[in-house]
């Protein structure tokens, strides 16, 4: 179900007082994959492991517990003792507040290696004093981090829901539908539009239910409740492969618990599930 939020991190920009740099925490990337000590389950590094690494780029992200926390850019090539993971294999291996702290570090390391220059004159950019952005010192511009909102639904109808399986997935695995929000839409929009191009229906009764930080690379999903309307299944060419109803009782192979779609379906059982006893 719904992860509990807030917890005790607390964002920042620039460390409030003095950095204990033996009790920080680093987030060291190198590309996609996260640094950790061999011989242990992934995990923050601590200064001592990070301060003999070739280290590229340093961010401060906050305080977890009292502890400062950084995310750092570094060149690893093979030292000994360390061991990489992609952020993907995180998920399900780290509590999801380390997850989610890895993918902060992750997406705020791409996007400084990004905007290094700036996009409109092309001098070298530094970082904005009070904000979490990049300021451009010859013709004022800012950019910020990136951030790619995107919606993703469960359809029900009576006591059954709506599971589709996209084109690039394997046989056997269902998921709600999902979709990037395009320039001047609502997200209330992005759902009619993306529930009629993906599998020909309406729908109605939009209900939000909560969202997940997904940093693959930066997307924010937004999960909604949708209440079937009219239509017949139509699948879109080359996107989804089949799409079926099923009811809430016997549903096919869906996502594993640490993913918003699961949390959507869980939901919708457990109020059927309320309604039934
Ligand atoms: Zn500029």
């Amino acid at each position: 179900m719904w992860p509990d939020t807030p917890d005790h991190f607390v964002s920042g920009i620039k460390p409030a007082a003095e950095v204990d740099c033996e009790r920080a925490l680093y987030f060291a990337f190198e590309g996609e994959a996260m640094l950790s000590r061999s011989q242990a389950p992934p995990a923050a590094l601590s200064y001592d492991d990070v301060r003999w690494l070739d280290r590229r780029e340093s961010i401060y992200l906050g305080e977890l517990d009292g502890r400062a926390c950084f995310a750092v850019e570094v060149k690893c090539d093979g030292v000994p003792g360390f061991a990489t993971c992609s952020l993907r294999a995180l998920l399900g291996q780290v509590e999801q507040q380390v997850f989610y702290l890895a993918g902060r570090a992750f997406q705020l390391i791409e996007w400084a290696r990004n905007h290094r220059f700036c996009g409109a004159c092309g001098t070298e950019t530094h970082q904005h004093e009070d904000d979490r952005a990049r300021v451009c010192p010859n013709c004022g511009h800012i950019a910020y981090p990136r951030l790619s909102p995107s919606m993703i639904v469960l359809v029900w109808r009576g006591d059954e829901i709506l599971l589709a399986r996209n084109a690039a997935w394997p046989s056997g695995f269902f998921s709600t539908l999902a979709g990037f929000v395009e320039p001047g839409e609502s997200l209330e929009q992005t759902v009619h539009r993306e529930v009629k191009e993906e599998v020909g229906l309406k729908v109605t009764n939009l209900e939000y239910k909560g969202s997940q930080s997904w940093p693959f690379p930066n997307a924010l999903m937004l999960g909604f409740h949708a209440e079937y309307e009219s239509g017949e299944i139509v699948c879109q060419d080359e996107e989804i492969a089949e799409a079926h109803w099923y009811k809430w009782d016997s549903l096919p192979s869906i996502p594993p618990g640490w993913a918003i779609s699961r949390w959507l379906i869980d939901e919708f059982v457990h109020r059927i599930n309320g309604v039934r006893h």
